[in-house]
């Protein structure tokens, strides 16, 4: 296991379980396991990026496909009325898994502030 390696690795190698719903060569996207709304989704890179902090200029098109396809799968999942998008990065923003990941929230109105 390296440095790198997370759980979120692992379900990319099929290691443990996960509801996958969208792959492709670089994106994969599976559902949260511990939802905070009706539809919570999760869509990662298969390169281990650990945060949005580490991400660079070489990651841009891998960076523009993952925002594309969490409108493809937010579409899919039937989120017409919308959605929440949510990159949290480090410590201080909750970042629990250090492989980068955006959460789609949706069916359910969201709250503004986030806490
Ligand atoms: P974050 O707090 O932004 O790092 O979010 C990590 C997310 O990963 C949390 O919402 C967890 O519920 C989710 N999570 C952790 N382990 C798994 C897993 N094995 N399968 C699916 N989601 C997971």
């Amino acid at each position: 296991m390296s440095e790198q390696d997370t759980i979120f690795s692992k379900i990319i190698r099929r290691e443990i379980p996960a509801d996958i719903i969208y792959e492709d060569e670089t994106t994969l996207a599976f559902k949260d396991i511990n939802p905070q709304a009706p539809i919570h989704i999760l869509v990662i890179p298969k390169k281990p990026i650990p945060n949005l902090a580490n991400a660079t200029s070489e990651d841009h098109i891998l960076m523009g496909n993952l925002l594309l396809t969490a409108k493809q799968v937010a579409q899919e999942q039937g989120l017409q009325n919308g959605y929440r998008v949510v990159i949290n990065n480090g410590i201080d923003a909750g970042q629990t898994v250090f492989h980068l990941h955006l959460h789609i929230l949706g069916g359910r109105p969201m709250q503004w502030p986030p806490g």
